[in-house]
């Protein structure tokens, strides 16, 4: 069909076509189909918890009766739904909030503005990524606020303050100025030296800062929010370094970490790798257990070290990062993308000419993970049924964790009643039930 509208052919669904193109690049559309599948998605699991806990609410189902009563059960009810509202208007205002950024003209507009005045050098692009970075989070801001002093508060978890608060978030901006900067640099200075393969040296640059991370955090990072001090001698200290000699886990210490700095709610995990390698306890979780559940709770995570997860997560995110680079070098090189949302498309391995392709990416890349979620969470939670298992056969029994599950289950006022493709999206764990029973049938 010509550009020209001289024949009566032209119907008013051609008009409507050619407004829309003008409007919106056909991507562009595909591209807000995305955001607003995943919205109404995230909608949709959220009532159908909502239902669930709702024809449960009554009574506390007879599976759970030893584990909390009457009004803990309902309290846990309360929390879960007051969350589940919170949930949704964050989700509809991120969502809103993508769909400004991305539709509006914001991004090309300020892209071009900040080039003009700045210049397109490398260390002036990492600026302007890192700028946007820091400008799209403050919109969540309030909303972190309000979870933790409104909703966190009303449920007696939160022992943080507004100073704390806004301290924790000046030093993640420091670490990410430290740290985040000069890695976006280095990434965009590849772009320059190595041409047509850079997004494959991009990769490696980002899995060795992984590491380099994973290495760092439990002696530099960590200790910036929270101290950590070795468990003091003890009966339960004793019972622990046993565990750790019997399962052969070489350990120099296992420390506690305030965590009641912030919060109420408990915690165990072990992080880092070779000689930084740290098992770490929550001080709420220490005073909430006995010391049988403490030791099958690090049994468990023994259990993570034993079975290799740590090792598979890392080559699973090795995985991550590759496919990311590989798929914004190839985004790059697309004309069409570029014009989806207003950028002029310039061709060459120049920082500038990546850049827009990666703030879009990044923008978008969670409008595909959302639905790839189910799948990761298929596989983490083998790892905790593995851990799980573990932990039962080191003990000898299962009770211990059984026991230790429960009362963290009580003590942070789990939602005992989950709907299946809820959980199936969302939950990285298994369940208080399946856990039981998975527990139960290895002993
Ligand atoms: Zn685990």
């Amino acid at each position: 069909m010509s550009g020209t509208v001289t024949t009566g052919n032209y119907s008013r669904a051609d008009a409507w076509k050619d407004s829309l193109n003008s409007f919106m690049h056909p991507f562009a559309i595909i591209a807000l189909i995305l955001i607003l599948a995943r919205v109404f998605t995230e909608l949709w699991l959220s009532r159908l918890n909502r239902h669930h806990v709702y024809a449960n609410q009554n009574e506390v189902p007879p599976v759970f009766r030893e584990v909390m009563d009457e009004s803990t059960y309902r309290r846990s009810i309360d929390y879960t739904l007051v969350k589940n509202r919170f949930g949704n208007i964050v989700n509809v205002f991120d969502a809103v909030v993508l769909i400004a950024v991305l539709f509006s003209g914001l991004l090309p507009w300020s892209f071009g503005k900040f080039s003009a005045s700045v210049g397109t050098s490398v260390a002036a692009m990492a600026a302007f990524l890192f700028l946007v970075g820091i400008a799209l989070s403050i919109p969540g801001l309030p909303f972190e606020w309000y979870a933790q002093f409104k909703i966190e508060e009303r449920f007696g978890f939160n022992t943080s303050t507004m100073k704390m608060w806004i301290v924790d978030r000046l030093k993640g901006l420091l670490l990410a100025v430290v740290f985040g900067y000069p890695l976006l640099v280095l990434v965009l200075k590849l772009i320059e030296w190595t041409g047509a393969k850079w997004w494959l040296w991009a990769a490696a640059v980002v899995v060795a800062f992984q590491l380099f991370v994973l290495l760092i955090a439990p002696v530099i990072i960590m200790p910036l929010f929270n101290k950590f001090t070795p468990l003091r001698e003890g009966t339960l200290r004793d019972r622990l370094f046993a565990l750790a000699r019997r399962t052969s886990f070489p350990t120099r210490s296992i420390e506690v970490m305030d965590g009641s700095k912030r919060s109420r709610h408990s915690n165990a995990f072990f992080t880092g790798f070779g000689r930084f390698r740290k098992i770490v306890l929550f001080d709420t979780l220490i005073a909430q257990l006995s010391e049988p559940e403490l030791e099958s709770v690090l049994a468990h995570e023994i259990g993570h070290y034993k079975k290799r997860h740590v090792v598979k997560l890392v080559g699973a995110s090795t995985a991550g990062i590759v496919i990311a680079f590989a798929v914004i070098a190839w985004l790059a090189r697309q004309q069409w993308f570029y014009q989806s949302f207003g950028f002029e498309y310039r061709m060459g391995f120049a920082a500038a000419n990546v850049v827009p392709a990666m703030m879009l990416f990044a923008l978008l890349a969670g409008t595909i993970t959302f639905w790839v979620s189910p799948f990761v969470h298929v596989w983490s939670r083998r790892f905790e049924y593995d851990a799980d298992a573990f932990a039962g056969e080191t003990m000898g029994e299962p009770q211990s964790l059984i026991q230790a599950l429960r009362k963290l289950s009580q003590k942070n006022l789990s939602n005992l009643t989950p709907h299946p493709l809820y959980s199936t999206f969302y939950y990285s764990h298994p369940t208080l039930l399946e856990r039981e029973h998975a527990l139960r049938l290895t002993a």
